[in-house]
């Protein structure tokens, strides 16, 4: 059964965390190094489970039934027969061995395909389209000479020197085909396949030596099936009849190594579409600080979170981004003091990365939640009005400048900031009498010439 992210329904369950009981994906797990041993649980930092492949948990040899069945659909029953029929012409003699290994040619290249559907992790038969795709056929073919090389010399060795002589290269050709087969998987140019040949039965071990124990006793019964066909039945079937278990001996050795190549896709170097896919997301992973706060989100741990960015924004107090997710998380948690008081912080970020065009969004929130709410900072109530005018809220600029002499009476700005707002009054809000008193406080309470200007052109433009 496949497991997959508890945080991820789509992806496949790489990890697990004996602990949480969780099993995560690889976007979900703290390390770089996805396919190292390091990883870690997002949640308790303690060292993870690496799950092993899809269906492959399961040791083959507890499965062996499926093994035993697969070869029998119809499509490969049909096959076989077909290439099988040819024989009839030659009966036992050595020829009908080499026909045989040429006509079945389209059974290697099918074998190749059940081949790579293994190696994928798929437990179902190829359908005629994933035949005809060509994906393993050169892995296939290639696998297949080696194979028919055992079954022309078993032939060869039954004719010439009896039954033990031909069980003794089904013996030895069990041992040394499934390295064949999984270097030829890796790898399908046989140059190269050569050069690691060695390596798959140290990397299986004990698996190894079990599959290659199934290669030889299915053979063994094989050849037996052969000889009683041989004896048995009349002249013509006999050949073609023999070639059938013969044939089924194939496909049930490249479904055999199709299964475990992908128990062991990783050791063996094995490049499928799960790894491949594995890797693409290593590479576009999220920064780990990131991929953790998703976790700590959907898990619900939601004072991580918290402490987690107020420690990035520490580092980054001025990232607009990163003060977004904090008042999302604020608000989302409910905590409207801790909220407002950001708010000043959330503010002067924006103006830094002359993002000002989103203070008026941001106050409407703000007011949602405490509709008296404004800015302490003069400076800041400034520039909060300023962009609240340029976006078409004029009475909310006035709201947010009202009563600014009074908190902020040393303020150098207050009387720019009244001449502003009764511009605002008078053009905007038809309020001339409140603008007219707005002018006059300025006049009599600051002085400086630069403001005493201000006011005169005012005055000019609104005819007051
Ligand atoms: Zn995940
Ligand atoms: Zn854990």
């Amino acid at each position: 059964m496949k497991q997959a992210c508890k945080y991820h329904p789509a992806a496949r369950g790489r990890w697990y965390c004996a602990r949480d009981g969780i099993h995560f994906c690889d976007e979900c797990v703290a390390s770089d190094d996805p396919q190292g041993s390091s990883a870690r649980c997002m949640l308790c930092n303690r060292a993870l489970e690496a799950v092993p492949t899809v269906l492959a948990a399961t040791p083959f040899y507890q499965i062996l039934p499926h093994f035993l069945r697969y070869p029998a659909g119809p499509f490969f029953a049909a096959l076989a027969l077909v290439m099988a029929l040819p024989l009839a012409l030659t009966g036992f003699h050595w020829t009908g061995a080499v026909v045989f290994a040429v006509a079945g040619l389209v059974l290697a290249a099918c074998g190749g395909t059940v081949l790579y559907q293994g190696l994928e992790g798929r437990l179902e038969r190829p359908t005629h389209q994933e035949f005809l795709s060509g994906e393993g056929w050169a892995a296939g073919v290639q696998c297949w000479l080696a194979w028919a090389a055992m079954v022309l010399l078993a032939g060869l060795g039954f004719h010439y020197a009896g039954l033990p002589a031909a069980l003794a290269v089904v013996v030895a050709f069990s041992l040394l085909l499934p390295t064949v087969f999984f270097s030829l998987a890796r790898n399908p140019n046989p140059a190269r396949a050569l050069q690691r040949i060695h390596a798959p039965p140290l990397i299986l071990g004990r698996d190894y030596l079990l599959m290659a124990a199934a290669l030889a006793a299915a053979g063994v019964l094989v050849l037996s099936l052969a000889v009683i066909v041989r004896d048995l039945a009349p002249e013509r079937l006999a050949a073609p009849l023999a070639a059938l278990p013969v044939a089924w001996l194939w496909l049930f050795s490249m479904r055999l190594t199709g299964y475990l190549g992908c128990q062991y896709q990783d050791e063996l170097e094995i490049e499928t579409r799960e790894r491949e896919l594995a890797r693409r997301r290593a590479r576009n992973r999220r920064p780990e600080t990131e991929r953790r706060m998703a976790v700590l989100l959907r898990e619900g741990r939601y004072d991580k979170v918290l402490t987690a960015l107020e420690a990035r924004l520490e580092k980054k107090p001025e990232d607009p981004a990163l003060n977004e997710q904090y008042a999302r998380l604020l608000e989302a948690m409910g905590r409207t003091g801790t909220l407002l008081e950001h708010a000043e912080r959330y503010f002067a970020a924006l103006f830094k990365a002359e993002q000002g065009h989103r203070v008026p969004e941001l106050i409407r929130r703000y007011r949602e939640l405490d509709p008296k709410y404004r800015p302490r900072a003069p400076e800041l109530r400034w520039q909060c009005a300023q962009e609240l005018a340029t976006a078409g809220e004029h009475l909310e600029a006035v709201r947010i400048l009202q009563g600014l002499h009074e908190q902020n009476p040393d303020w150098h700005g207050v009387g720019e900031a009244y001449v502003f707002m009764a511009r605002l009054l008078a053009q905007k809000l038809d309020m001339e009498k409140k603008a007219e008193q707005f002018l006059r406080f300025v006049e009599k309470n600051y002085t400086r010439p630069k403001t005493r200007q201000l006011v005169n052109e005012a005055r000019k433009e609104l005819g007051l």
